[in-house]
């Protein structure tokens, strides 16, 4: 950790949140069960930015504020997202286990009077680093390990669901891809608030058995940054193919809820190194019978760098897509996919 981040931690974690603002931004998958402990409503601001009409314009918007053309779309649409939601005035980022990006984000955040809380993923998964973390967290919003763990069984029963509704993708095949996406990518805050969540998941799996199983010739499993594109998973279904494995956004899940907190964190492998993602999505491509990957990146993100290791690790073929801003896939990317899913279903 370098003393940036060690002044913040110091600096920030110890100041406790106000408990008349309730409404928390995150930057990434944070412990959210800390959050709702103490009656907070975590609102994920990568989701804030994805699903609004104007996302493409809060790009350019920050881009004529001075942010640079070569820096990632997401930093750029969450520093957006914020100017249009004044009502949150406190975010949690993750500075360590996400994007160094985020943290020249926080310190113009700060600049404008937001109030950051900086929450770190030990790289190395050090538990009692983590558990270190927890706790300063827990003191942050004043709530106590009992607290969290009464949370955290409530939780739980959401994200068992969530796990019957992926099993119902790559094994029932009921679930289109985007439907799978869509569900996984917002339990990260569960859209603020867990009960209506978990009410909208009901109903979707209570209408999973009125519907026939899809009958996809190309099985796929998708890696990566979530899309910042739209249409991809459409357009895959279209040309026969379907994705039955969406590596981050499971995670997200946390698909490891039956550990005590802690080790439900440490088992989270995106924060952490490369290799524990790769054996995760070894585990898939064999349980789930993948014929390929597609290996989604960010323009401008460093993770783009880790393509190598993964062609390295995975002995199936990957096709590597990059998407730099919101918008919907455009012709040569539809070109590629729609050649991959030729090849591999020769
Ligand atoms: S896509 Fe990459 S660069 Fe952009 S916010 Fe995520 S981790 Fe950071």
């Amino acid at each position: 950790m370098n003393s940036f981040n060690q002044h913040k931690l110091g600096a920030a974690v110890s100041k406790q949140v106000d408990n008349s603002n309730k409404i928390i931004g995150i930057t990434s998958t944070i412990p959210v069960e800390i959050l709702f402990a103490g009656g907070f409503v975590p609102v994920d601001l990568n989701n804030i930015f994805i699903t609004s009409p104007q996302a493409g314009t809060w790009v350019d918007e920050a881009e004529e504020k001075g942010f640079p053309r070569t820096l990632c779309s997401w930093i750029k649409g969450i520093y957006s997202a914020l100017q249009y939601r004044p009502e949150i005035k406190t975010v949690i980022a993750v500075t360590q286990g996400d994007c160094s990006n985020t943290q020249a984000l926080t310190e113009i955040l700060d600049h404008q009077g937001i109030k950051i809380i900086h929450f770190n993923y030990p790289y190395d998964r050090n538990p009692d680093l983590l558990k270190k973390n927890l706790e300063a967290l827990m003191d942050s919003f004043r709530v106590s390990w009992p607290m969290v763990t009464r949370t955290q069984k409530r939780i739980k029963s959401i994200r068992e669901k969530l796990t019957l509704l992926d099993r119902e993708t790559w094994e029932g095949n009921k679930v289109h891809g985007w439907e799978n996406h869509l569900f996984l990518v917002n339990s990260s805050d569960f859209k603020g608030d867990p009960d209506c969540f978990e009410e909208e998941l009901d109903g979707f799996l209570s209408d999973l058995g009125r519907r026939p199983k899809i009958r996809e010739t190309v099985r796929l499993g998708f890696i990566g940054i979530p899309p910042i594109q739209s249409g991809l998973y459409e357009y895959i279904e279209d040309l026969g193919g379907r994705v039955v494995f969406n590596e981050v956004q499971r995670q997200f899940s946390l698909p490891h809820y039956n550990h005590p907190l802690l080790q439900q964190y440490l088992a989270y492998t995106y924060p952490y190194d490369i290799f524990g993602r790769i054996k995760d999505i070894q585990q898939a491509v064999a349980q789930r019978r993948l014929d390929g990957l597609i290996h989604y990146t960010q323009t401008f993100c460093f993770r783009q760098v880790q393509d190598f290791l993964i062609r390295k690790h995975l002995a199936l073929p990957v096709l590597t897509l990059e998407g730099d801003k919101p918008r919907p896939i455009d012709n040569r990317t539809k070109f590629r996919i729609e050649a991959f899913i030729d090849v591999l279903r020769k």
